[in-house]
């Protein structure tokens, strides 16, 4: 308890020596006339933001970044066993029950939204209309998989797994988390989870809303920690019967290769949900509305700092319109505004930590190095950036899928001309990546609709919009090949990799 109240106090993502979050100049005014998406009808919700934020920025001067000590062998131990102890507990809970204290959790965070916010901008570094949406995903997530549960699930027809270990990143350390434990709570699974490492107290705050809401602490426990001490031990343990892990493509293989050799404790293999990376391409042809166009790229590629699995990674455009298209995009990104999370007029934040900001740095360096056209832009460019963990939005050239590489998680856009009669050829490069997280598309010829979707080897295809933000329950989330498992979060299959049906009347 301790070391999380220092953490609270603690650096943040900014990376900043004073407090990280000055009170946004009128607040309350700017909030009005702003997209962020805030309940604009709440007086009451921004006014208690405002203050959150004021708080902030009262506290103490802030500490080098601390971490969370990672749970110890003997905690890991003590909370297996009292998962495997307490299984059978929740599972005998009435569905309808779990429901209900699901959506309890849900008003919880709806009444919170102002404090989840602040330590969602402190400890994420993600801007005010990004916490927002956060913490409305969280809250989709509890409400859609309780509707499900309470509709469709009853002890008498499906039981649980037992003990599932969840392994939440931190670009969503709220919405991922939740969703993931929703999920598994949902349909009677009790919980083990192991947040990010960089944001264990968004995931403290969860499963505070949890426990409030009366899940009992031992269905829902959180070990934070590191993947090698923490992670490795869980999904070893026999008791463990399930694993649902977002994170990299590399971890998902550590992950699967460890349970492909071990059965859950009544001899079944364990499953694994794993929603890993992509290399998400937008394909733009000569009939798209280029402003639209520019518009949906700069959301899907620089939200979030670029920070989600489902970005924009490359901007596949006609060769026709390429000049055009690129000179608007440019035009457009010069407008956005890097710098503090917490000013509601920010676009762009900073990146998670000097880690990622180092491995972010080191591709644009490498790619200039090969001799790649790289162009930055943004508001006020002529000045330093702010000190802190900031990438600006960035786009570099290149002339074929081949060249990106690995997955470059942050506010990097690649930019492809392609000639009309290579469109098979474009799809089959994307095909050819291995991923297949989200696709763009923008055309006004149905033809090419059609074909881009029959050819497609991804999750989710976004045409003629923006490729991020699905929307839990409208739009279910999740990739293919080395994007993911599924089945998609959010939709209606999730939840039967978390149960089994039991036998009909009569039958063994
Ligand atoms: N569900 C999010 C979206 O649609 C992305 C999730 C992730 O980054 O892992 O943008």
């Amino acid at each position: 308890v301790e070391a999380i109240e220092a953490m609270a106090r603690d650096e943040g993502a900014l990376g900043l020596p004073h407090p990280a979050i000055p009170l946004p100049v009128d607040l309350y005014g700017a909030a009005r006339r702003n997209s962020t998406g805030l309940d604009l009808a709440n007086e009451a919700q921004l006014r208690e933001l405002a203050h959150e934020l004021a708080e902030a920025a009262q506290r103490p001067p802030l500490q080098p970044r601390q971490r969370v000590p990672d749970a110890s062998a003997t905690e890991i131990a003590a909370a297996l066993q009292r998962a495997a102890d307490h299984a059978s507990a929740w599972a005998a809970v009435p569905a309808s029950e779990r429901a209900q204290r699901l959506e309890a959790t849900a008003d919880r965070l709806q009444r919170d939204m102002p404090a989840l916010m602040a330590l969602l901008i402190h400890e994420a570094g993600k801007t005010a209309a990004n916490a927002v949406g956060e913490v409305r995903e969280a809250v989709d997530f509890l409400r859609y998989y309780a509707a499900q549960v309470r509709e469709q699930f009853h002890n008498a027809t499906h039981r649980p797994l037992g003990p599932v270990v969840c392994i939440s990143p931190w670009n969503f350390p709220l919405a991922i988390f939740m969703g993931q434990v929703a999920a598994a709570l949902a349909a009677g699974n009790v919980v083990l989870a192991k947040p990010a490492e960089q944001t264990p107290l968004v995931a403290q705050a969860a499963v505070q809303a949890l426990w409030d809401a009366g899940v009992p602490r031992e269905a829902m426990q959180l070990l934070p920690g590191d993947g090698a001490t923490v992670g490795a031990p869980l999904v070893a343990d026999p008791r463990v019967m399930g694993v649902l892990f977002t994170g990299s493509t590399e971890v998902a293989r550590l992950l699967q290769r460890a349970l492909v050799g071990r059965v859950d404790a009544l001899g079944r293999p364990v499953p694994l949900i794993a929603e890993t990376g992509g290399q998400n391409a937008m394909i733009v042809d000569a009939s798209a509305l280029a402003e639209q166009v520019v518009a949906d790229a700069i959301a899907s590629a620089f939200d979030s700092a670029g920070q989600r699995c489902s970005a924009l990674r490359v901007l596949c455009v006609q060769d026709d319109v390429a000049d055009r298209v690129t000179g608007m995009l440019l035009g457009a990104m010069a407008e956005l505004r890097v710098g503090d999370p917490a000013r509601l007029a920010t676009d762009l934040g900073p990146v998670i930590d000097a880690e990622a900001h180092a491995g972010i740095q080191r591709h644009i360096d490498a790619m200039r190095a090969r001799g790649h056209r790289v162009h930055q832009a943004w508001h006020g460019a002529g000045e330093a950036l702010p000190p802190g963990h900031f990438v600006p939005p960035t786009l570099i050239e290149i002339a074929h899928l081949g060249e990106l590489g690995r997955e470059v998680f942050g506010p990097v856009l690649h930019l492809l001309r392609y000639r009309r009669d290579e469109l098979d050829a474009l799809l089959a490069q994307i095909n050819a990546t291995g991923y297949g997280l989200t696709l763009g598309l923008h055309t006004r010829i149905d033809e090419t609709v059609a074909r881009v979707l029959a050819a497609a080897r991804v999750g989710n295809v976004y045409v003629n919009r923006n490729m991020v933000g699905a929307v839990v329950g409208v739009q279910p989330f999740g990739g293919e090949g080395l994007s993911g498992t599924g089945p998609k979060a959010g939709g209606p299959l999730y939840l039967y990799r978390l149960l089994s049906q039991r036998p009909a009347d009569g039958a063994q």
